[in-house]
């Protein structure tokens, strides 16, 4: 069954190791990808802006242009919902853009604009550090790499800056992403926007503790507003205390959850995939029929195909001009 994944870290590896998008031997590469049956995969640019400013992103986003430019015969990029579409029919999978902490536009609503014109559809409004834009539930202590994963923030929300930056993207036609953002943060972009937004990589905290993953009250919001959460595959976001292993059980478990809570159509993928360094029993992407299989005895075909491309596809068919 094809498939359509939220969230992977796998162009800004590639861009650090100047490797290819083909074939390497990360999680993700475009051989994988086929075999796994990939419709369309979302490439975040993750920028560690405790250490990298915003150039690190236009650099990334010229590797990720290079990349598919070399493999225009398998992979072509989406701007709009259309491109979705018509790259499946004729046999190409989709490749979407997206940035992992919004901050990059560096203080300036008009950097969107230009983001958007790059080909970003979808913005993780921060990562773990406090941006300008929102706050994160917790932050890492940047000498030990330390996290409290299970601390959760319920006071500090949107910025001013980061109302207005919600909103520009929702003019846009901008896909908002609450990953990584503090409870707070997510009831702020409830309260101040209107399209369906997503969580592109949280699964549920009534299953692993973390406060990464959405809790029951966050996953009944999003799904009343049409959004949609994408599973997590790290192991840690999975089962509590478990920096070892990802099995597809827990992962099982998480989708099941979630459907349980806010109804089939609120669940999809965000494998987190070349973001992660566990092990996995889906150990790349070319492994992910295992988990079709896997969630069979639990839910009918209908609903599997909501989980791995349907649920997530009509957010973008909603959202993206
Ligand atoms: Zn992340």
């Amino acid at each position: 069954m094809k498939y359509v994944d939220m969230h992977c870290d796998t162009i800004t590896s590639l861009y650090r190791s100047e490797g290819s998008l083909l074939k390497n031997e990360l999680h993700i590469d475009l051989e994988k990808m086929k075999k796994g049956e990939c419709l369309l995969q979302n490439f975040a640019i993750f920028t560690f802006i405790k250490r990298q400013d915003s150039s690190f992103a236009y650099k990334a986003i010229d590797y990720y242009y290079e990349q598919l430019k070399a493999n225009a015969d398998k992979i072509r990029p989406v701007f709009k919902y259309a491109d979705i579409e018509e790259n499946d029919r004729v046999g190409y999978m989709n490749a979407m853009l997206t940035l992992e902490d919004g901050s990059v536009v560096d203080g300036e609503l008009d950097n969107i604009n230009r983001f958007y014109d790059l080909g970003v559809r979808m913005i993780g409004l921060t990562w773990n550090f406090e941006n300008g834009i929102g706050y994160p539930n917790f932050t890492p202590d940047l000498e030990s790499h330390e996290s409290d994963l299970y601390q959760v923030n319920t006071k500090d929300g949107l910025t001013d800056f980061g109302i207005e930056y919600v909103r520009r993207m929702e003019e846009l036609g901008m896909i908002v992403d609450v990953s990584h953002l503090s409870d707070a943060g997510f009831y702020d972009v409830l309260k101040y926007t209107k399209k369906p937004f997503v969580a592109s990589h949280s699964g549920a905290r009534s299953v692993c503790g973390v406060a990464r993953n959405l809790d029951d009250d966050m996953i009944r919001k999003l799904a009343e507003r049409g959004g949609v959460t994408g599973i997590n595959y790290c192991s840690a976001f999975i089962e509590d205390h478990n920096e070892e292993f990802t099995s597809i059980q827990g992962m099982v478990d998480h989708i099941r959850h979630i459907a349980k809570v806010g109804g089939i159509d609120c669940v999809g993928l965000g494998s987190d995939f070349d973001g992660i360094d566990n092990k996995l029993e889906i150990v790349d992407c070319s492994g992910m029929q295992l988990l079709y299989e896997a969630l069979k005895p639990y839910f009918t075909e209908e609903e599997i195909e909501k989980i791995f491309y349907k649920n997530v596809l009509r957010v973008y068919k909603e959202v993206l001009a």
